[in-house]
């Protein structure tokens, strides 16, 4: 199985380096062609903007890979790029890959300086019984997710009160960057969830985390 991580800008190294923890090649994707060599992709976390400018040529290409059905997961600016929707930029904004039925806030918690991190739990990470599994989501420049459709299922619990990832299909974003932690939970639920795609058992549209 290869992985390919889209390495435009922001963090593909990380990413790499997560998926190798879990023992999974990563392999850097910088043009359209090498789509056809990866089953799975990951957006990185970045500046949105400047990713849709560098990703410019590629775009036709992101969207018949997400139009195939093939599992893509965005972290951050990446669930930007996978949201049908976007809102909190200027005028115009930026490109959009699209596919996720919902509408993201772009910089909802505010500039660089309201970054934080958060000590969430989502049940759909869970491995075990009894209940969630804890995770620590760093939120640099944070998008949220703002609506999403319909047969939402609330997974998480916390302090926050905004939608944070989302799962429909083979699409996954998350607004939070588990790349930059030790902990690979979320790649592995990556990882899993693209088994359940390509074997046809994925979910429709969930919530998964709105902590
Ligand atoms: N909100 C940022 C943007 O619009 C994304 C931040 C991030 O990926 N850390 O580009």
């Amino acid at each position: 199985m290869v992985v390919g991580v889209l390495a435009l800008q922001g963090s593909f190294n990380e990413h790499i380096a997560a998926l190798r923890r879990v023992g999974v090649k990563g392999i850097e994707v910088r043009k359209a062609e090498q789509l056809e060599k990866v089953s799975f992709l990951i957006i990185p976390g970045g500046e949105s903007t400047t990713m849709a400018k560098l990703a410019h040529f590629h775009f036709l290409a992101l969207r018949e890979f997400v139009r195939l059905g093939k599992p893509v997961w965005g972290t951050c600016a990446g669930l930007i790029f996978l949201a049908d929707k976007a809102v909190g930029q200027k005028e115009g904004g930026q490109e959009l890959v699209g596919g996720l039925d919902c509408t993201v806030h772009r910089n909802y918690f505010g500039s660089q300086l309201q970054s934080f991190e958060a000590c969430l739990s989502v049940a759909e990470l869970s491995s075990k019984e009894g209940g969630p599994e804890t995770f620590h989501g760093v939120f640099i420049r944070a998008p949220t997710v703002l609506e999403a459709v319909p047969e939402v299922k609330e997974g998480g619990q916390g302090g926050l009160k905004v939608i944070v990832a989302v799962r429909q299909g083979n699409l996954l974003g998350t607004a939070f960057h588990p790349e930059l932690t030790s902990d690979s939970q979320w790649h592995s639920y990556f990882l899993k969830m693209a088994g359940e795609v390509e074997e046809g058992t994925s979910n429709s549209i969930v919530t998964i985390a709105s902590s």
